[in-house]
């Protein structure tokens, strides 16, 4: 029997994180228990988004209640707005032997470490090159020059950053990396 394990992955905007973390779970499908943690965040939806489905979207004011109400076990600010990961779940989860995936930024993955050690793994997602990652984030066709550029610096600041994750994967083809990542869940939930 396989012990529950919490794959925390980080990694700059463009890197394909959404992509590679539904690869993942689409292959543990009828494998392992695989479990999904549904963040709390104070964003807009985002057209289809529905709460409770992608996210649960919260106030601000009510965001702040969860964390005073100690619901809430990491939480990080990117691009203005608070993301959190609920406790309970995570916690349920870990022990049930579920593989849980979490899509988080750098603070989230190392705070998640720090609270469950052995039971969690964290993973950097890196672009083949900068070149590469700024060739994604135009193809996008989302954003604008000036966006994408501050998208890049805070990408090469994420860069330096990589070090203090367990693993670090170049992201070069989704099939490739989202099998990398099932032989390190194989190791890591022994
Ligand atoms: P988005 O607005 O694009 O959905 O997410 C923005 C960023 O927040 C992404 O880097 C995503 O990984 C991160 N994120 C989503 N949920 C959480 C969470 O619960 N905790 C932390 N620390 N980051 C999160």
């Amino acid at each position: 029997m396989n012990k529950g394990l919490i794959v925390a992955i980080s990694g700059p905007s463009g890197v394909g994180k959404g992509t590679v973390t539904a690869a993942v779970e689409s292959k543990l499908e009828g494998i392992r228990d695989v479990a999904h943690s549904i963040s709390v965040t104070t964003r807009a939806p985002r057209g289809s988004e529905q709460d409770g489905v992608e996210y649960y979207f919260r106030s601000k004011e009510e965001f702040e209640e969860l964390i005073e109400a100690g619901q809430i076990i990491e939480y990080d600010e990117y691009l203005g707005n608070y993301y959190g990961t609920p406790a309970g779940p995570l916690a349920k989860m870990a022990e049930d032997g579920k593989v849980v995936l979490l899509d988080i930024t750098i603070e989230g993955s190392l705070a998640l470490k720090e609270f469950f050690g052995d039971d969690a793994v964290t993973i950097f997602l890196a672009p083949p090159s900068m070149e590469e990652l700024r060739r994604r984030l135009k193809g996008r066709n989302t954003e604008t020059d000036d966006v994408i550029e501050r998208r890049l610096t805070e990408a090469a600041n994420e860069m330096k950053r990589s070090g203090e994750f367990e693993y670090i994967l170049e992201n070069h083809d989704v099939d490739e990396t989202s099998e990398e990542i099932l032989k390190i869940i194989n190791k890591e939930s022994r």
